[in-house]
């Protein structure tokens, strides 16, 4: 992913970044793309889709349309490596077009035999069954270092094998991704090997809707896919319970990429930025990924992580059976006691998650809590995980641990009456409510990044709200055209 941070970075250079932006939304990554790809003179025009259901918003006589996709193909002439878009597409001498045209082959030919490799598959069987020599596998596989690699099949891979008028094996190449084949290719009676590496483009899309059913209704509705709206929900988790809080008439906005392969777009590519306003309050997230390749979405005008310093609950799913008492009965002892944490009843081997990055202070036996991990968070919080059925592996005394890090497992080790997690949260020593505590915020990027992160930030807001006022426009012209007709 860190690759594609240049293009925010570019810019810098010009004060005019705002009228940059229509370039760098097309960016092409590496020059290989351009010759693989037959065509490189592409009419380059921008198309917008209104996807719309006509809406009734209370203030509004005319429908609005609630949702927009705007996609922006890439505007391939401008990326800075490429030729100006008078000059003539130059394509490498040294590449003749015949080799050129091979590259494509092990996607695109019909003439290849092809086996989608499964679970237990050998490219031994595999040779077999394409009655091929054993000593021809041998031959192959030991003809260079890379070629070693070759034995190393996964399932989900599939392996291509071209053929010789004489049905002796001319080609062999395994596409371990939509972007990576290995390929293997006699010449005369020895083979060279070779990785094939297609390159992305990323293309960057825009979308916005309201929220007239669910958050998934009304994202599909904007063209997003369902991991995209989970993505958006994780993003804006921390300010807004989507399950308690939503409310129609929210609104959401995404700057999203998407990555084409040959001119195709094969997969979405992370969220960039996003504004959702919830009950009249926006919230804002921008990506950001430091120089030593931590992303995170920070807040782009604090430049604050979305995240908190610690998640509210360390299991996924569970039911809340006791709640956090100055006192209770308890069931085992038999007697009033305070209850200074939360049970979350769950079946036996629930994974339990840290709430926040810490370091474990104690993991052992430790009487009532049965098997415990204590984690401290800095020097002011701490955390415990009480009746666990067993740890995760590599978990330790002094062990660092990562928000949302599987610690252990929901078990009854100690005075438990049934499967729970016995969940604690101290500050400064002193035992709080997990449910009411007011979580910390994470803390703003750091010192010598805030430079690199306003500059990454300043460009992707500035393409987001680009994208915002033609959406608007377009909303304005379509109410316009309703008017005149
Ligand atoms: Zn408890």
């Amino acid at each position: 992913m860190r690759d594609y941070k240049t293009t925010f970075r570019e810019p810098r250079k010009s004060k005019l970044y705002l009228f940059r932006i229509p370039i760098l939304a097309t960016l092409i990554i590496g020059t290989a793309f351009y010759w693989f790809s037959g065509e490189q003179t592409a009419t380059q025009t921008q198309t917008t889709s209104v996807l719309s259901q006509p809406l009734q918003l209370p203030g509004h006589d005319t429908p609005l349309p609630d949702s927009f996709v705007i996609t922006k193909p890439a505007d391939k002439t401008a990326a800075s490596k490429q030729p100006g878009p008078q000059e003539p597409v130059k394509t490498d001498p040294s590449k003749t077009a015949e080799q050129v045209q091979r590259k494509t082959i092990p996607e695109m030919s019909a003439t290849w035999e092809s086996h989608k490799i499964k679970s237990g598959d050998t490219l031994a069987e595999i040779f077999k069954d394409w009655k091929l020599s054993s000593s021809l596998l041998h031959k192959i596989v030991n003809s260079s270092k890379q070629a070693k690699s070759l034995a190393d099949i996964r399932p989900g891979e599939t392996i291509k094998l071209l053929r010789d008028d004489n049905g002796d094996l001319l080609e062999l190449a395994v596409v371990r991704s939509p972007t990576e084949t290995f390929l293997v290719s006699r010449n005369e009676d020895s083979f060279e090997s070779e990785t094939i590496t297609r390159e992305v483009e990323v293309r960057q899309a825009y979308t916005a809707g309201i929220i007239e059913n669910s958050l998934f209704l009304d994202g599909q509705k904007a063209g997003l896919t369902d991991s995209q709206i989970m993505e958006m929900a994780g993003i804006f988790g921390w300010d807004i319970d989507f399950a308690l809080e939503l409310r129609k008439g929210d609104s959401f906005k995404l700057l999203y990429e998407e990555h084409y392969l040959d001119g195709e777009k094969y997969r979405n590519g992370p969220i960039l930025a996003a504004e959702f306003i919830n009950k009249g309050t926006t919230y804002k997230a921008v990506r950001y990924t430091t120089p030593d390749d931590d992303t995170s979405y920070y807040d782009p005008d604090d430049g604050r992580n979305k995240k908190r310093a610690f998640i509210r609950t360390p299991v996924k799913f569970a039911r809340i059976s006791s709640g956090f008492t100055r006192k209770r009965w308890h069931p085992v002892l038999k007697k009033w006691r305070s209850h200074k944490g939360v049970d979350y009843a769950a079946p036996t081997g629930t994974p339990v998650k840290s709430t926040g990055n810490g370091v474990i202070s104690f993991r052992g036996k430790k009487g009532g809590y049965g098997n415990v991990i204590f984690i401290k968070h800095g020097g002011t919080y701490t955390t415990v995980y009480g009746h666990l059925s067993r740890f995760a592996k590599g978990m330790r005394n002094g062990k660092k641990v990562r928000q949302g890090q599987l610690i252990g497992y929901v078990g009854s080790t100690g005075l438990a009456t049934g499967p729970h997690l016995h969940y604690e949260f101290r500050v400064n020593g002193s035992h709080r409510n997990p449910l009411t505590v007011k979580l910390p915020k994470a803390e703003p990027i750091s010192k010598k990044y805030r430079n690199d992160f306003d500059q990454s930030s300043k460009q992707i807001m500035a393409q987001f709200n680009l994208y915002d006022r033609q959406a608007t426009d377009q909303l304005a012209q379509l109410n316009d055209d309703k008017a005149d007709g």
